[in-house]
């Protein structure tokens, strides 16, 4: 969360711009609160600047919902989809899609540990599939799309952990979604963003809360939204406008990716495992050469308030997030903490 917002939310808690109440406490459908969200909706829009025809849909749930919600409304009669794999999350996404389509998985990049993205001359797409799935950033492997697939399909894109780092086209996607927690503002809030003809074709069985014509025509309150993390995502967005929308985010980001990988390729010491062309601006995982120094490590990035540096479980090793509201000034402190480390352990 960038600092300025969590000062505005503090002085606004317990009660927002004189109406005698907190966020928390208003009814969805007050006019205050109809206020926060449409404000919301339209400054989202102008970041992404996403056309008329595309839905913007504030849900909950999180990424991990809409892996069963994408089969259930675009499959469309189609037996399956075209899923590219790449990292934990795309596999997720795979596997809960089985259980409503025949899911092909048009490549993967397993065999080299999810290091890359398979080339996409190596796709194997299905000619009947009703859309193309992939992750845009691999939040755990650090593996990210640095230009998306244009294969004549409806793309799908998983980017909980990229949207709002820079600007994409919004009419490369039939549909994106993004839980707001890595890269956008607090747990509890989904981001769906899809193209108005792909609305009205759910499953008859689709759940009523995952069927984004319903959502949509609610205006995504068919019941109670998470009113407060939709407020909060609100004044990121304004606070986003006011840093030069996604282009200066975009500037600020490469810059601070650019520190960490230079000081990663300038050493033998640290390593990064992913193939440079494929790296992600977002998600930096890098190992120790002797692994049995991770530990004295992060002990020691802990002492100078480096924190959360820990790899991920199921990789190990350390992974730097670089997300919108982590300062340029922090990626240096790590790089000089890095440069010191290593030093002394030599
Ligand atoms: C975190 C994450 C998810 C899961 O998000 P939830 O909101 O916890 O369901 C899915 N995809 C990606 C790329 C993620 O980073």
């Amino acid at each position: 969360m960038p600092e300025a917002v969590l000062h505005q939310v503090r002085d606004e808690l317990l009660d927002y711009r004189a109406s005698g109440m907190s966020v928390m406490e208003m009814s969805h459908r007050s006019p205050e609160f109809i206020e926060i969200a449409e404000t919301a909706e339209a400054d989202l829009r102008a970041l992404l600047d996403a056309p008329d025809d595309y839905r913007l849909l504030f849900l909950q749930g999180g990424a991990t919902t809409q892996f069963a919600a994408v089969p259930l409304n675009l499959l469309n009669g189609k037996g399956g989809a075209d899923y590219v794999e790449t990292g934990s999350w795309s596999a997720k996404a795979i596997k809960e899609a089985r259980r409503h389509c025949a899911v092909n998985v048009a490549a993967t990049s397993a065999a080299e540990q999810f290091n890359q993205i398979p080339p996409l001359d190596t796709w194997e797409l299905d000619s009947d599939a009703a859309y193309l799935h992939i992750c845009g950033n691999e939040t755990i492997g650090g593996v990210q799309f640095h230009h998306y697939p244009d294969c004549g399909v409806t793309l799908v894109a998983d980017l909980s952990s990229e949207l709002l780092s820079r600007p994409i086209d919004v009419t490369q996607f039939g549909l994106i979604y993004a839980g707001a927690q890595k890269n956008i503002g607090p747990a509890g809030l989904t981001l769906v963003i899809v193209r108005d003809d792909l609305l009205g074709r759910a499953a008859a069985n689709t759940p009523t809360m995952l069927d984004y014509a319903v959502q949509a025509k609610a205006g995504s309150m068919y019941n109670t939204p998470p009113t407060f993390a939709w407020y909060v995502a609100g004044l990121v967005f304004k606070w986003l406008l006011a840093q030069g929308g996604l282009k200066g985010m975009a500037a600020r980001n490469a810059a601070k990716a650019g520190l960490l990988y230079d000081a990663l390729n300038r050493s033998n010491f640290y390593r990064s495992p992913v193939a440079r062309a494929d790296r992600s601006l977002m998600n930096v995982p890098f190992t120790l050469a002797d692994p049995r120094l991770d530990s004295a490590f992060l002990e020691g990035a802990t002492g100078r308030g480096l924190t959360n540096l820990k790899g991920h479980r199921s990789v190990g090793g350390m992974r730097a997030s670089l997300y919108n509201a982590v300062p340029e000034a922090a990626v240096a402190s790590l790089v000089d903490y890095m440069n010191d480390f290593e030093r002394e352990s030599a």
